[in-house]
């Protein structure tokens, strides 16, 4: 497409502009033409401008729908100056001022967004440098947003940098405490709240907490919030709070995820060993607590080496998870399931004694009958044997049930396998 200028001296000037210019067309949000400083800030060339619009280009503006909302506001505002990022073709992100004001020309309606790369420190931005410019920039620019919160009228500044963070618009979010902390998860209000207060009573030196909160789209972000008083009244009252918040998503996702590698097992999604025991005593500490029975048994496949020998370790792997999706159907909410070791597994069952739990684990056996592998050559079926021990009849203590259990267990593969026994009771309950 060609440039929208006829007469080459004005195009010229637009070229020579040190700040990026776009001439964007409302309703697609396409971008009609750009000048140089557009293509080099984007690191792309100008032909491969002129394919995007203000949707694929901008990070900020998540949709068709939502660049309506902005372009609305653009219409209203004229002119209309946000503080966003645009996005460099490696990837990078840079911090901007647009000022975007509406212009009509020869009969068509046209957004001129001007934006001013923030990074530049270069003698054009010299301005920058000063002090009061590179405060504003560090308070409204940086990653972290800022907020500043009046004590005694009970407004707060949101920095547009804050608002862009939650997905609002400049004009958007009212500016008072209860907008904040309406928007904190319900789990974790009263703790941020509490913080906050001891903060500002003088518990604590500041003010710090990591929680979620609601974005305008409804979905949580995770942030880091730190603030601390800057102004107390002579009856040593808070009467000024200032403090920065930060988007920490991503590392909580990270830390969710290692967390889930930690404690769960890849193959069968099922807690592992280490986790296990936490849950296991957890359990058994409520069952003391509360007076209830607890059923622990412990449960091994039978000739498992045979299955991997015969099939391989793939088939073997299959036959893991098919035996876990056949117990998951059938366990009740409250029983857990633990992948002990290799083939073996503890299963936990809350609130039944051990003559409830036979009856339910001979059930999984009957299962386990009716629905064999499914593989391509055939079908493939397996057993397991189990042994079980009850708090508080077997033992009280977590190792001495264990040890119950694993006592039945090991008296089931000595008498044959395929069987459920209970400790201490050499009864075959088949
Ligand atoms: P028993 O009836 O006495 O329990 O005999 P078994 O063959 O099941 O017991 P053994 O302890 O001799 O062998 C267990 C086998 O389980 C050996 C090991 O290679 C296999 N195994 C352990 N973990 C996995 C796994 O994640 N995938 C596969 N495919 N095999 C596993
Ligand atoms: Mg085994
Ligand atoms: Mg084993």
């Amino acid at each position: 497409m060609s440039s929208i200028f006829s007469n080459g001296f004005y195009k010229a000037v637009f070229d020579a502009c040190s700040d990026a210019i776009y001439v964007i067309e409302p309703q697609s949000s396409k971008i009609v033409d750009a000048n140089t400083r557009a293509w080099l800030d984007l690191g792309m060339s100008r032909e491969q401008l002129l394919e995007h619009s203000v949707v694929t280009l901008q990070n900020d503006v998540e949709n068709e729908e939502h660049w309506e909302m902005i372009a609305a506001e653009i219409i209203k505002a004229d002119p209309f100056t946000f503080i966003g990022r645009h996005c460099h073709q490696d990837g990078t992100f840079f911090p901007v001022e647009v000022y975007t004001s509406v212009v009509e020309f020869e009969g068509r309606q046209l957004f001129i967004s001007i934006a001013r790369n923030l990074d530049l420190t270069t003698s054009q931005r010299e301005e920058f440098r000063t002090k009061d410019a590179r405060l504003t920039y560090a308070l409204n620019e940086a990653a972290d947003g800022l907020w500043d919160w009046n004590v005694t009228t009970g407004e707060v500044f949101f920095s547009p940098q804050l608002k862009r963070m939650l997905g609002y618009l400049p004009h958007e979010m009212t500016p008072t405490l209860e907008t904040w902390a309406d928007s904190i998860h319900e789990s974790d209000k009263t703790r941020v709240l509490d913080s906050l207060d001891s903060h500002l009573n003088g518990h604590a030196d500041s003010y710090k907490a990591e929680y979620q909160i609601r974005s305008r789209s409804g979905d949580y972000i995770w942030v880091r919030d730190r603030g601390r008083v800057c102004q107390r009244n002579e009856a040593g009252e808070a009467v000024r709070v200032v403090g920065m918040c930060h988007d920490i998503t991503h590392s909580k996702g990270l830390e969710e995820q290692l967390r889930e590698q930690a404690s769960h097992d890849d193959l069968t999604g099922l807690l592992n060993r280490r986790a296990g025991y936490i849950h296991f005593k957890q359990q058994l500490s409520y069952a003391q607590r509360y007076q209830q029975q607890l059923t622990v048994c412990l449960i091994d496949l039978d000739h498992f080496k045979s299955v991997n020998d015969n099939y391989g370790h793939l088939v073997g792997d299959a036959v893991l998870a098919h035996f876990v999706g056949l117990m998951r159907h059938t366990l009740r909410k409250s029983d857990s399931l633990m992948r002990w070791g290799g083939e073996e597994f503890l299963l936990l069952l809350p609130n039944t004694d051990s003559e409830s739990a036979i009856k339910r684990i001979n059930k999984l056996k009957d299962e386990i009958k009716e629905n064999p592998v499914t593989l391509e050559g055939g079908e493939l079926s397996y057993t397991f044997s189990a042994g079980l021990a009850g708090y508080p009849g077997h033992s009280q203590t977590f190792d001495g049930l264990i040890k119950c259990a694993d006592d039945a267990l090991y008296r089931a593969k000595e008498s044959g396998r395929n069987l459920i026994l209970i400790s201490e009771d050499n009864r075959n309950v088949e």
